[in-house]
């Protein structure tokens, strides 16, 4: 799994970061970072509520995968 924040829909209210601070980080240029991703279930739940409280939708959440042609 692989988390984006785009960083055309941020606005900086630190909301995913209060939410789960061990993956988000508003920094000094207003917008919010991914520092870290585990894919353990607590951090998976936070980071889908997170997703969920996001103002804008900024937050998503995919699949990594390395073929992703359909046979
Ligand atoms: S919750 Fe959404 S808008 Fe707020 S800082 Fe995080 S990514 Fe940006």
């Amino acid at each position: 799994m692989k988390v984006t924040i785009d960083h055309d829909e941020c606005i900086g209210d630190g909301i995913c970061e209060n939410i789960c601070p061990e993956v988000f980080e508003l920094r000094d240029d207003g917008l919010a970072y991914v520092i870290a991703f585990e894919e353990s279930p607590e951090i998976m739940a936070k980071i889908e509520e997170a997703i969920d409280e996001c103002p804008t939708s900024a937050i998503s959440m995919d699949e990594e995968e390395e073929e992703a042609e359909e046979g």
